[in-house]
């Protein structure tokens, strides 16, 4: 039997077997594949990192879309960065209220190979009305556009390849930048049992730009090695502490419907282990 082989750190890693390789494809920024596994269905990997799977892509997905959402409580203008696997933009569709979504993908081949191999994904949000879809590399769009967001999502590769740039100070000053006053700025932030350099760095970087950044957490079987953080900064410390009560009602009027997603979840995944919470500059 064929096994797909991922490995994050020498010493460890996680094994797959692959019922069929539906993709494999050298793209003009990455090495592209997708494949089916019996348990998590189709399993999609980028340089050799697993990026996304059918079966736990609703975890990682809801969380990064709908905390920052519904804690804003009046997002109108959203960009993704990232994301052509079309999860995260089909999460946001969801919300009635937000107008626009501009999503910024440097790799054509990934929307195009996941509308087809990944249709559950995107579930059609890629023909939604509200989408401006833009290939290019994030950095170079934030640092060009003339818009302003009220949220910004980085749903972005690990730190090395065509998404190193997203993780650099400059990054996170030009998204601080093109953020409304109350704007919120999220981005997927790695798994920092494997990866705590990667929870240092970004936390000393954010808290030197944002009066309010920290993290939250949240558990997706395919990222190995527990928690995984989701960044977060602002300049209104007062969206990560909305009350229960408020966001209850915000998450009720919003009707979207969530397998993961709860107030209850939203508002316990800011609190964080110690050994996560030690790596943090707050
Ligand atoms: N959920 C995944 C994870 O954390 O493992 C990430 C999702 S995957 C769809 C991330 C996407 O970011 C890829 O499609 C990749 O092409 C895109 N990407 C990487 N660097 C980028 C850049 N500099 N600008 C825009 N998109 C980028």
């Amino acid at each position: 039997m064929n096994m797909y082989s991922e490995s994050l750190v020498e010493g460890y890693g996680q094994t797959f077997s692959i019922d069929n390789i539906l993709f494999e494809h050298k793209t003009s920024h990455q090495h592209l594949v997708i494949f089916e596994n019996k348990w998590f269905g189709r399993v999609m990997a980028l340089d050799g990192i697993i990026q996304t799977t059918e079966k736990d892509e609703f975890i990682y997905h809801e969380m990064l879309t709908h905390v920052p959402v519904l804690a804003h409580g009046n997002v109108k203008n959203v960009l993704i960065i990232g994301g052509g696997d079309g999860g995260t933009l089909r999460e946001l569709t969801k919300h009635q209220s937000i107008e626009r979504i501009t999503l910024v993908e440097i790799d054509r081949s990934v929307i195009e190979t996941c509308r087809k191999l990944l249709p559950k994904h995107s579930d059609g949000a890629f023909d939604d009305h509200r989408l401006k879809l833009v290939i290019d590399d994030g950095m170079n769009f934030i640092r060009n556009t003339g818009q302003n967001f009220d949220l910004i999502i980085s749903d972005c590769t690990d730190p090395t390849g065509p998404g190193k740039v997203l993780f650099s100070t400059a990054f996170y000053q030009a998204c601080k930048e093109r953020l409304e006053a109350s704007g919120v700025f999220v981005a997927q932030n790695g798994v920092p049992f494997f990866q705590p350099e990667e929870l240092v760095t970004s936390s000393r970087k954010l808290r030197a730009l944002y009066t309010d950044s920290s993290f939250y957490g949240v558990a997706v079987p395919t990222y190995v090695g527990g928690l995984m953080t989701l960044a977060w900064a602002t300049e209104n410390p007062a969206l990560r502490k909305v009350p229960m009560e408020e966001l209850t009602k915000r998450y009720q009027s919003s009707a979207i419907e969530t397998h993961y997603y709860s107030p209850e979840a939203h508002r316990s995944a800011f609190s964080l282990p110690g050994y996560i919470n030690n790596l943090i500059e707050y």
